[in-house]
């Protein structure tokens, strides 16, 4: 059984705070960085049709002889694909890349406000989960007005909000959006893409207070703000580092010490005018 504690969404649907993200993998290479994720205890998995790897993981998937209802599996509808025949046609071929028959989370993977058609690619997605395909879906990357149009205007609420969070970007604004409306915040690059941020001074002191790697003190950091996270890598040693954060605990100092840092810094493209 995984040691990685759950969050309940908000259609009851339970999902592990820390999950694994396979961005930048290559197809053939996913396969292998999945399988070692999953003997390390992962069972949240998080693609995108983008990374072009969903037929890799989902051969790991099926090679790993766990139960499908102990593993949480993510994609993503890619912006070409928004509109709502689009959206559905899109979510097939990535079910069957993946080689399931749903997936546990489905997200619209940028907003595209100038496009302006996320609301009728949610009326897609909504279709996909009251079909029961995607157990849970929701959005990534959308800003607060984005959010609140699609929440005035549907029926289902996004069950979760997946963005860029990391110590130089804490989006308290958003954070704080997400919980009046009941959203999950899931974290994506949360080590700040092993950029420089690992090296910060202040996390390497408190990452020497707890005897502990600057990684899992990042990963603690965002455990206890309440997000979930999708830690990356391909090295097996950093796969096991990055789940083992379950163990300690971050001080009210350490946590005050790390949100100095919060300097706005995106390392992603700014929402509001990506695709
Ligand atoms: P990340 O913050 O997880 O950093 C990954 C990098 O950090 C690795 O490539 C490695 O260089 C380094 N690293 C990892 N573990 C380490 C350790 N223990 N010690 C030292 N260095 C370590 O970056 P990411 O891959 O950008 O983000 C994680 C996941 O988020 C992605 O794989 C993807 O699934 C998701 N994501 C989603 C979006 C989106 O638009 N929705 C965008 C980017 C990423």
């Amino acid at each position: 059984m995984s040691k990685v504690p759950t969050i309940t969404l908000n259609n009851g649907v339970e999902m592990p705070r820390l999950g694994f993200g396979v961005w930048q993998v290559p197809d053939d290479e996913a396969t292998a960085a999945v399988a070692t994720a999953l003997e390390a205890g992962y069972r949240s998995i998080d693609t995108a049709a983008l990374y072009a790897n969903e037929e890799g993981t989902g051969r790991a998937l099926a090679a790993s002889g766990l139960p499908r209802g102990e593993l949480f599996v993510t994609t993503k509808l890619w912006n070409s694909d928004q509109g709502y025949d689009p959206a559905l046609r899109a979510f097939d071929r990535s079910l069957d890349k993946l080689g399931l028959d749903y997936v546990d989370l489905y997200l619209i993977h940028w907003p595209q406000p100038r496009r302006d058609a996320y609301t009728e690619t949610w009326r897609a997605l909504e279709r996909i989960a009251a079909d029961g395909r995607a157990r849970a879906v929701g959005v990534s990357n959308f800003q607060p007005g984005h959010l609140r149009r699609l929440v005035d205007g549907s029926e289902l609420v996004p069950a979760v909000n997946q963005i860029e969070v990391h110590p130089q970007l804490a989006q308290a604004e958003l954070r704080a959006l997400h919980a009046e409306l009941g959203i999950a915040t899931e974290a994506w690059s949360p080590l700040g893409q092993g950029k420089g941020l690992l090296d910060n001074p202040v996390i390497a002191k408190v990452a020497a207070r707890h005897g502990r790697t600057p990684a899992q003190v990042v990963l603690r950091w965002h455990l206890q703000l309440g997000n979930v996270v999708i830690p990356k890598s391909v090295t097996p040693s950093r796969i096991r580092e990055n789940i083992d954060v379950f163990g300690f605990e971050l001080t009210t100092d350490d946590l005050a010490d790390l949100a100095a840092l919060d300097d706005g810094t995106r390392l992603g493209p700014d929402p509001d005018h990506f695709g």
